[in-house]
């Protein structure tokens, strides 16, 4: 863990739970992918870049979740380093308490407010600003969250963030987390067309060829929208399907699966709304989804 390995020519990426990738130029700048959950990840990065002998020069973070800014910080206070990401993302790695106060829908207590849901905050811009060495290109991927971007280096390996989830991922945890069901499904389209040496999904191997991992991400989707609206036979509230969840997985909930479930769970009702196969009405003073 934490150890960079050579994918391609002078792209590297980093073990860890979620990569962090690695682009050295020939003039010795380095360009880093995703900076990991906390301030020792970051010291790694550092460290290697120093073994290098380059300068860290830009930060791209493909997206606002803590396990992928974490390290930002730390590293843009040390060297300066400029960091960027898409405009809304960027937004969010600015202020992180989003995270929190999105995941929970209302001002976020203490239990919520930890390092896998809130990263330190560091002064991120918009991409669109950036003037990126040639070869290096970038794609909206949203769906995993809002306006998540996948980045490839000048040597043709393309970092795909959480657009893809791998299989040891999908099974530790009930629901992979997801905030637009329908970006995601056209995310996974996109993705069948992506020509690339190589490809790096966050919390996945790297491979070659991610057509097994895409149909994979679909079926898995699909099939856990399944369950949620098979639970909806009678009406059920929010907090009755988290909890199915749950009881179903054998597994005892805690503050922080309990706000990424509830979030996902609720992508997946907006999602089969938008499908018009569940109605949403109030019994009761209570919302409640049913099966049409
Ligand atoms: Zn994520």
């Amino acid at each position: 863990m934490y150890e960079f390995i050579n994918i391609h020519k002078n792209t590297y990426l980093m073990e860890s739970p979620a990569k962090t990738g690695l682009y050295i130029s020939e003039g010795k700048d380095a360009y880093v992918i995703d900076t990991g959950i906390d301030k020792d990840a970051a010291k790694k990065i550092e460290r290697f870049i120093k073994e290098k002998e380059a300068e860290l020069k830009v930060i791209i973070n493909t997206h606002s979740h803590a396990d992928h800014c974490g390290g930002n910080s730390y590293l843009q206070e040390k060297t300066g380093c400029l960091i960027y990401s898409s405009d809304l993302e960027a937004s969010i790695i600015r202020n992180p308490v989003l995270e929190p106060a999105l995941l929970y829908g209302g001002s976020p207590y203490k239990e919520i407010m930890n390092k896998f849901l809130m990263a330190k905050p560091s002064k991120a811009k918009d991409i669109s600003e950036a003037k990126l060495p040639e070869g290096f290109e970038y794609m909206g991927l949203p769906g995993h969250y809002f306006a998540q971007i996948g980045v490839r280096t000048p040597d043709d390996v393309w970092f795909i963030a959480d657009s893809l989830m791998g299989k040891r991922v999908t099974e530790k945890y009930s629901f992979s987390f997801m905030y637009d069901v329908k970006a995601q499904l056209e995310t996974l389209e996109k993705l069948e067309n992506l020509k690339g040496e190589w490809f790096v999904p966050s919390h996945a191997e790297a491979t070659k060829d991610i057509g097994d991992l895409i149909i994979f991400n679909r079926e898995n989707l699909l099939k856990d929208i399944e369950l949620v609206f098979s639970l909806l036979k009678e009406e059920k509230s929010i907090e009755d399907l988290v909890k199915e969840v749950f009881d179903m997985a054998d597994s005892k909930i805690n503050h922080t699966q309990y706000v990424l479930t509830t979030t996902t769970i609720k992508s997946f009702l907006t999602y089969l709304l938008q499908e018009e196969r569940i109605a949403a009405t109030f019994k009761g003073n209570r919302l409640l989804f049913i099966s049409k």
